[in-house]
């Protein structure tokens, strides 16, 4: 993601004052419990500090097929309001014996459910520890307190190990969403569609998902429009769109673990260009109708460098991690660009060194994702080091002048004030998270080596795969390829708010 916002102290001290009025686990406390009951409740929340009801526990998805009709807003004046119905078909697999379990989902009315094919009643949400009869469901929906929880009591309750699938119906108008710090994200209704990009919890605004990356899953997608619209998703078409009473169905299928802020189904006027590297990656952009003419120009340009930035990627790291790649180019005002996983959308323009940023979230991000929030540095710092890379490999600034660069910066500048490695629920997109971020990994390449980096690096991509992995996990590689003890150095750069003066 490429966005700058400023961090709002007072609202995140609010934050956490919020949140602890409410237990992560409705359940009485164990010691309560007859011994003989093995069933609980799942978690409602994966366990990350900065965002407690985000994600779940008690389940593993595996893939999440959705099924989903659009109507976008009436022309101006009208409001931008979008209507969208949905079903959500989850499988998912029970890690505990499961009393109930929750999904994330945000302002969408959930019309029916299923497990394993038995219907569920819909209740009032119950008092904490209190009983329900037989196979329920129930939302809480508390914007003040950012809580959107689906409570679900399957019956029979499904054991340990065993698969469910849950079928999911429901709706409502779509608006323009705004994340903890009031940035646009998840499902944002646009005039001629809708731009779709979930980073951090966002996708819980358009389907019921367990909304953190500890959960991955593959993804289909079903997503019906109005005829003369187009909608793109992750991955590949399965088919053919089909047009039939005015409304088209575009067909995606995403076979690749997929983390949910990753997830897209943009609607907008597009043209779809099908293309492919030389390597016979499959490249499909979709750039919309509505650009101006200077920046369907920029886009054009950047987008035709594409398959010579993956070229560069692999040859400096691993290979190209998904089945496809592409680009969504909306002509919205969202404002920022985000790497949704095999097809990055932007926002009004795609400029070189933001697509080469949201290429490299690929390896760095999307096949490896942040085990906490916290870890975001990962990425940005990642991506905004590829971005020096891409630079230096096409003639301009050196990575080493943009390092200086930001080594300039004074001491005393508010700049060095952030823990890169724990910047809070606010400071994820902050400035220093990028720049302190390439830093931090070029000062580590001039430490341990190029042999050393680039060895760490690839272990990194290829044991994390498909996961998550934390700064941690990340010190250790570094510290397997070189042989270093790297507490110190890592201290420096990425757990102290201050600037590094040696390391
Ligand atoms: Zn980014």
């Amino acid at each position: 993601m490429r966005v700058r916002v400023q961090a709002l102290g007072a609202l995140s001290a609010a934050l956490v004052g919020m949140v602890t009025l409410v237990s992560p686990s409705g359940a009485a406390p164990a010691g309560q419990r007859a011994p003989a009951e093995r069933y609980t409740a799942g978690d409602p929340g994966a366990g990350d500090a900065y965002f407690p009801f985000a994600g779940n526990g008690g389940y593993d998805v595996r893939h999440y097929d959705l099924d989903i009709t659009y109507t976008p807003p009436a022309p101006a004046p009208a409001p931008i309001v979008g209507q969208l119905s949905g079903v959500a078909t989850i499988d998912l697999v029970a890690t505990q014996d499961l009393d109930r379990f929750n999904l994330d989902l945000r302002g969408m009315r959930v019309q029916a459910i299923t497990i394993n094919g038995k219907g569920a009643r819909a209740v009032s949400p119950p008092a904490p520890g209190a009983e329900v009869d037989g196979a329920a469901y129930w939302q809480v929906q508390d914007d003040a307190a950012r809580i959107w929880e689906l409570t679900i009591q399957p019956r029979p309750k499904i054991k340990k190990g065993q698969a469910a699938r849950v079928v999911v119906a429901y709706g409502g108008e779509t608006t323009r969403p705004r994340d903890i710090e009031g940035v646009l994200y998840g499902w944002v209704t646009t005039r001629d569609g809708a731009m779709v990009v979930g980073e951090p919890e966002g996708s819980m605004t358009w389907y019921p998902v367990s909304d953190h990356q500890t959960d991955k899953a593959t993804y289909s997608f079903e997503i019906t429009v109005p005829e003369g619209k187009v909608a793109v998703a992750n991955g590949l078409p399965a088919s053919e769109p089909v047009t039939q009473n005015g409304r088209t169905t575009w067909f995606w299928d995403a076979p690749d673990a997929q983390a949910s802020y990753l997830t897209t189904a943009s609607v907008g006027d597009y043209e779809l260009r099908h293309s492919e590297t030389p390597a016979g990656l499959p490249v499909i952009d979709a750039v919309d109708d509505n650009l101006t003419p200077g920046n369907a120009a920029t886009t054009d340009a950047s987008l035709a460098l594409q398959a010579d930035m993956i070229a560069f990627l692999e040859a400096t790291f691993v290979p190209y991690p998904f089945n496809s790649y592409g680009s969504i180019v909306d002509d919205d005002t969202v404002g920022y660009a985000l790497e949704t996983q095999t097809r990055p959308v932007y926002s009004r323009v795609a400029s070189e060194f933001t697509v080469v940023h949201e290429l490299a979230h690929q390896w760095f991000g999307n096949a490896v994702s942040p085990g906490l929030w916290r870890d975001i540095w990962l990425n940005e710092g990642w991506a905004t080091y590829v971005e020096w890379l891409w630079s230096e490999h096409s003639g301009d600034d050196s990575a080493q002048t943009l390092f200086d660069e930001v080594m300039e910066i004074p001491a005393d500048d508010a700049f060095w004030d952030l823990t890169i490695a724990d910047p809070g629920a606010f400071g994820l997109f902050l400035d220093p998270i990028y720049e302190r971020g390439a830093a931090t990994l070029h000062a580590l390449r001039g430490k341990i080596g190029d042999d050393a980096f680039f060895a760490a690096t690839r272990a990194w991509l290829t044991r994390h795969d498909d996961s998550t992995g934390t700064t941690e996990d990340f010190q250790a590689v570094c510290e397997e390829a070189s042989g270093q003890d790297l507490d110190a150095f890592f201290d420096v750069w990425v757990r102290t708010p201050s600037k590094p003066t040696t390391w």
